[in-house]
């Protein structure tokens, strides 16, 4: 069985193995946790259900009434994935996934608004908290008495979060923050804030590292700024947070003095299934809207349903939102297993299923025609609400930027150990040549698809074969592809954005269709083909969609027009614009 602690599906992946016993057979929510579930989801069903004019009303306003936070309070949907002992609900991940999704079928804003408490705000204390701190702060994150939000981002640090310029100095045990914060969801009307932090006495590579600290709004000289006015998710609260010389005692360090860049890409790995739930619920509620509207809405003499270009947009959206499923619900499932390494697997649940409900978005408007540009059907907003997730929480490049790299690294420290082997082999030839032959052996094996150890699935049913030899030969593709890039760019491949850019997307393709196969064959082991025969023909679209994506990006990798692209970019930039007229 495979190392919790050490093993990734997709890192085996880029070695060109299957470790099929991570994601075989399709995770299962335990059934005391099912049985809570559907309580809190007919909760949500009652809480938010009939209220589609006042969202459109807090969208239009900008605003969420305090009276409905309140209804938020009362139905504990502040202490989704606070333990029991704290007088949470003690959700574990695909509990608490499903009930973003649930949320987010109502109202994107809303779904935010309980996402960014849960999934980001009070995750580090969750993560990283001593005894001491969780007695002290859950129970009241738990009611909601307070609401959290998490402090990372300012106006020079985007996405390069280590660019941080808020600093806390020691004075005595306590510290003084001075710095201010931007677009902090919740910022509004949280109390307890997850603050990252320079602390220049902590060095990491001779910079100053990051700290977590838990600032609350009751300490003199911390601030909020008015509300943003937003292109989507307008009623959710998005304000700066400032602190001018804020003390904080030195018990309120979360996780360690100098762990905070670590904690932070921990807070964030471990809240995605959160935002990702939230795109499922997104995409379910939009295939509902356009499959009636479809049906309902004749031209020609006929429903536009019966139109093959309709039937196009309908069809691809079933598969998408099922495919968004199936990888949010597989990471859910491996935290909930204990798997500890899933960070690579939860960014690719993050950046398909965020780029799916914005496929989707688009394709419901364009079946609702006229009026899904009209701001009195719920087309417009639901476009609106959904493009943020492609930015916040890790944009979907920097995202992509990680799954490429990480894949890499790991070819490449085999590539290094078999350099640092060849070098040391003339002192230790014995040990060199048994590393060397089994690194050679392997790449041998790679090169000419020979089915060996781990090469191919044996858990699967015979149903799913041929979308099962999809991954098996995506498998040995990409860990060839990774591997000629690596030699191709050696060190420089970080600066190799196109080259990562395809890897990334081959990556995404195989984990995604992975978590499909093995939902699919899950649901042929317990309901029969004949039971799963719509599960088989979304497998089979997946499966043969995939396949012809990653092999073009695989063709692409020495076949491309790279170089002429980034000189078109470099001469707009250049130029700052458009060169050419027709007249
Ligand atoms: C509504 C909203 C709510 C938010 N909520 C929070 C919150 O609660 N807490 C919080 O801390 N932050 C929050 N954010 C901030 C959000 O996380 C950042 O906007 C995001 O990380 C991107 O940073 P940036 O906007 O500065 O973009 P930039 O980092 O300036 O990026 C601009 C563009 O360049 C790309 N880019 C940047 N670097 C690279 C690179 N190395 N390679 C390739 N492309 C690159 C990006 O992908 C992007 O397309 C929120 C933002 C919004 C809009």
């Amino acid at each position: 069985m495979p190392d919790k602690k050490t093993a990734s599906y997709v890192q085996s992946i880029c070695m060109g193995e299957i470790e099929e016993e991570i994601i075989v057979p399709f995770p299962e929510m335990a059934e005391g946790e099912k049985e809570t579930l559907g309580q809190v989801l007919a909760s949500v069903r009652q809480l938010l259900g009939g209220r589609e004019k006042e969202f459109r009303e807090w969208d239009t306003k900008a605003e969420m009434p305090g009276a409905f936070i309140e209804e938020l309070r009362q139905f504990g949907l502040f202490g989704l994935v606070i333990p029991e002992a704290h007088g949470g609900i003690g959700f574990g991940s695909t509990a608490y996934s499903r009930v973003l999704q649930e949320i987010a079928k109502f109202d994107g804003s809303v779904a935010l608004t309980v996402g960014a408490h849960s999934s980001i705000g009070m995750r580090g204390l969750l993560l990283f908290g001593t005894d001491a701190q969780k007695a002290r702060w859950m129970p009241k994150l738990t009611t909601g008495e307070l609401i959290a939000a998490f402090c990372l981002t300012e106006p020079g640090a985007g996405s390069d979060a280590a660019a941080v310029r808020t600093t806390a100095r020691r004075d005595g045990n306590d510290w003084i923050l001075n710095g201010e914060k931007i677009w902090i969801t919740n910022g509004g009307m949280a109390d307890f804030f997850t603050v990252f932090a320079k602390t220049p006495d902590v060095q990491t590579g001779g910079k100053a590292a990051l700290t977590a600290f838990v600032v609350t709004r009751d300490m003199p000289g911390v601030s909020t700024g008015p509300h943003e006015d937003k292109m989507g998710i307008r009623a959710s609260s998005t304000t700066t947070v400032r602190m001018d010389e804020v003390r904080v005692p030195g018990d309120h360090v979360l996780g360690g003095v100098g762990q905070g860049f670590k904690a932070a890409m921990k807070i964030l790995n471990s809240g995605r299934t959160g935002l990702g739930g939230g795109a499922v619920g997104g995409m379910k509620r939009l295939i509902s809207l356009s499959a009636k509207q479809a049906v309902e809405r004749q031209q020609f003499g006929r429903p536009i349903s019966e139109f093959g270009m309709i039937k196009e947009k309908v069809g691809v959206m079933v598969v998408d939102a099922y495919a968004s499923e199936s990888v949010v619900s597989m990471v859910a499932g491996l935290i909930d297993q204990g798997y500890e390494d899933y960070a690579v697997e939860a960014a690719i649940s993050k950046v398909f299923a965020t780029e799916a409900l914005w496929r989707t978005s688009d394709e419901a408007l364009q079946i609702a025609g006229g009026n899904g540009y009209m701001r009195e059907f719920p087309y417009e907003k639901a476009m609106r609400d959904s493009r943020i997730n492609r930015i916040f929480e890790g944009t979907n490049e920097i995202l992509r930027l990680f799954i490429a790299l990480s894949a890499m690294n790991d070819v490449g420290q085999q590539l290094k150990e078999l350099a640092s082997v060849v070098k040391s082999g003339v002192a230790d030839p014995i040990k060199g040549f048994g590393v060397l032959s089994g690194y050679a052996r392997k790449r041998a094996s790679l090169a000419t698809g020979l089915v060996g150890e781990r090469r191919s699935f044996t858990l699967l049913v015979p149903e799913v074969k041929k979308a099962a030899t999809v991954v098996e030969e995506g498998t040995r593709d990409v860990a060839l592809a990774a591997d000629r890039i690596l030699r191709k760019h050696g060190g420089k491949v970080v600066g190799k954005q196109f080259a990562t850019h395809r890897l990334a997307d081959i990556l995404i393709d195989l984990f995604v269709l992975s978590t499909v196969l093995s939902r699919v064959n899950s649901a042929v082991e317990n309901k029969g083909a004949e039971g799963a025969a719509q599960e088989l023909a979304i497998l089979e679209i997946f499966a043969g969609r995939a396949r012809r994506r990653m092999r073009s990006n695989l063709n692409r990798i020495d076949d491309n027009d790279d170089e002429l692209v980034k000189l078109v970019a470099d001469h707009a930039f250049e130029k700052e614009g458009y060169s050419w007229d027709t007249i």
